[in-house]
């Protein structure tokens, strides 16, 4: 099972401490941010603490061949401007540095374009970013505002066009707030075969939805807690055909008052158990809070 779920990556301890983090969840993979999402500053890679953390995956058994970089959410490649090819080619050298070579890219927001010229757009920025020895996973979205990549036949459409090979990253909340439905995941799978092609599926993210489906709201909920439901989301997980492709997950922190001060803690560590039990436990929240306060 490879399973893992999104960690840090901190300044002083880099891809080590992501490789600690994931370990501690009893993880088998892990997805991170090369810094934060919201802005462009990031640091130097690191070479020795890089090394230090490719031993530690060796003599942990996870290959990093699984291991995934999510590209920050600013970069929106359906814009016309050449911020996002720059900082998209930038972050590409980080991952060839790290060895990673993987990342998750959201396609982009069309904004006041067309979604026609948004998509476009991501062709042509994408083709800007040339080939490169790190894949890009396209990632499937929901559809809220006016982000594109809602449906297998536009994730289909910028593949197509986009003279590199792409990879695609299915995201179980995303799918169904975009409106597919999960609790036929056989049918959905097909869908996506015949559209887009089940060897371009990369990384699945494993999240339940807080929303009903075709809602286009994209808020993540627990495993379990919320409309996929557990038992659909442990047929995807344990799915014949996606045996091989890294399942990551992106659920909510679970928050903890603690006079007046808000806590947030992963709850990723029992959500991998539930997983790894194929039992679901509704004292999720309360183990989570017990365990790291
Ligand atoms: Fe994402
Ligand atoms: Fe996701
Ligand atoms: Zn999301």
């Amino acid at each position: 099972m490879i399973i893992g779920s999104h960690v840090s990556f901190k300044k002083d301890s880099q891809l080590l401490g992501s490789v600690k983090e994931a370990l501690s969840y009893g993880a088998t993979t892990f997805m991170f941010y090369t810094g934060a999402p919201q802005n462009t500053n990031r640091q130097v890679i690191d070479i020795k603490l890089t090394n230090e953390a490719k031993q530690l995956m060796k003599d942990n058994n996870i290959d990093i061949n699984n291991v995934i970089v999510h590209a920050p959410y600013i970069i929106n490649m359906a814009s016309s401007n050449d911020f996002a090819v720059k900082f998209l080619k930038e972050e590409l050298k980080r991952c060839a540095i790290l060895g990673i070579n993987k990342i998750v890219l959201h396609p982009g927001s069309s904004v006041k374009l067309s979604r026609e010229e948004g998509i476009k757009n991501i062709i042509n920025n994408l083709n800007a970013v040339g080939s490169h020895e790190v894949m890009i996973l396209l990632e499937t979205m929901a559809g809220k505002g006016t982000e594109l990549g809602k449906n297998f036949e536009e994730i289909k459409e910028i593949i197509d066009h986009v003279d590199y090979k792409l990879g695609v990253c299915l995201d179980t909340c995303h799918i169904n707030d975009a409106g597919y439905d999960v609790n036929n995941f056989d049918d959905l799978l097909k869908k996506f075969d015949e559209i887009i092609g089940l060897k371009y599926l990369k990384c699945v993210h494993i999240n339940d939805s807080k929303n009903l489906i075709n809602s286009h709201k994209d808020r993540h909920e627990n495993i379990g807690f919320g409309t996929l439901g557990f038992d659909n989301l442990i047929k995807i997980i344990y799915h014949d055909k996606l045996k091989d492709i890294p399942k990551i997950l992106e659920t909510p922190y679970v928050t903890i008052d603690d006079n007046s001060k808000e806590r947030m803690y992963p709850p990723y560590k029992f959500e991998i158990a539930m997983i790894l039990n194929k039992k679901f436990d509704n004292n999720l929240f309360d183990k989570v809070r017990n365990y790291y306060k």
